[in-house]
């Protein structure tokens, strides 16, 4: 039997910007009762009001993932104002590339307090009124990155990958008990995600093709609030790394350095960045540009042949 989004009350994180922005609005167009967190009071407060807008009921509180206790009351604030939560989305995230040797150890630890500790403080905090309930939904997004790795990302791709093993540990917790635990993962995404990244590259990041919209996720986190499934990937990307990874690990390892180098990083040099770590940086968008800038998809001879690389367009 489907859930009914209308009436529902659905905690967003993250929702200031990219997939939670357009999660949101997705929501909020189903009439969904919404709770929205972010540490950027502003742009949630646009976010509430482009709800509204559309005759949803939305309040934005302001919260940082990392802060236990400030999910607790995020929890809080959802019983308090509509008096029950139906789904949790723990969607707020932070990227970061860097080599491994090049990555400061605090930023290590606040890369996994948001993308993992986060998601952790956010299921907990769904299950206090999941539990009593006897129902709800809860949906993590992990990432390709939570499936497979790639080179100048193994703090981001740990993060996600815990976030991943940590879902599949929880569902077997939750068998029997109307409580759903979901996991969506996305490839590239055309969202400022790239923008707000930490940075210890010393080169630009840019967004590795192929890149999909934002929205296309949204609809898959709306469509595992009606119908929860285990795990949804978005995009053929996904399944193509993960099949190439299990049957040709070796080509695969030797190829995702070079992905990284044609598709990852453009030339410009650029100064070391926490980017949105420690605080919210802007811009808050939902879209990040990415797909008209770089259209058609980067070529898997170009990726395999050695020798200089062309850059991309
Ligand atoms: P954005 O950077 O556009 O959005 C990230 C959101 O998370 C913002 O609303 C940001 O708001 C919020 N956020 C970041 N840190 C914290 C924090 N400590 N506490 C609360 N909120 C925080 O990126 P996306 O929309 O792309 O990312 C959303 C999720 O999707 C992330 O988990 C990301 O890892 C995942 N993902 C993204 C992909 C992509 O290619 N874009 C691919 C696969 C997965 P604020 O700064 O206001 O706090």
């Amino acid at each position: 039997m489907e859930n009914t989004i209308n009436g529902s009350v659905v905690v967003i994180t993250g929702a200031s910007s990219g997939i939670g922005r357009q999660t949101a609005q997705y929501f909020a167009a189903e009439k969904a009762r919404l709770v929205l967190a972010a540490r950027d009071v502003v742009a949630l407060d646009e976010v509430v009001r482009t709800c509204m807008e559309v005759g949803a009921e939305a309040i934005a509180v302001p919260t940082d993932v990392a802060d236990e206790a400030q999910v607790v009351a995020l929890g809080e604030a959802a019983i308090k104002h509509f008096g029950a939560i139906d789904v949790w989305v723990n969607n707020a995230g932070a990227y970061m590339m860097g080599a491994v040797e090049d990555v400061p150890t605090d930023a290590y630890r606040r890369l996994m307090d948001v993308n993992f500790m986060g998601t952790v403080h956010g299921t907990r905090a769904a299950l206090r009124e999941f539990r009593r309930r006897g129902r709800g939904v809860i949906i993590n997004v992990g990432s390709v990155a939570g499936k497979t790795s790639y080179a100048l990302a193994a703090a981001y791709c740990a993060s996600k990958h815990a976030v991943h093993g940590f879902t599949e540990a929880l569902r077997q917790e939750l068998v029997g008990t109307g409580i759903h635990a979901c996991v969506v993962a996305p490839a590239t995404v055309d969202t400022p995600l790239f923008e707000h990244a930490a940075n210890y590259t010393h080169r630009e990041i840019e967004a590795m093709r192929p890149i999909y919209p934002a929205s296309q996720v949204a609809e898959e986190i709306v469509a595992l609030a009606k119908h929860p499934q285990r795990e949804v990937t978005v995009g053929a990307a996904p399944k193509m790394f993960a099949v190439l990874h299990g049957l040709a690990p070796d080509l695969y390892e030797r190829m995702q350095p070079r992905m990284v180098d044609a598709e990852h990083l453009g030339d410009a040099p650029r100064e070391d960045t926490p980017g949105n770590l420690f605080g919210a940086t802007e811009p808050h968008h939902i879209d990040g540009g990415w797909q008209a800038r770089k259209a058609g998809m980067v070529s898997l001879s170009e990726l395999l042949r050695d020798g200089p690389r062309s850059r991309p367009q």
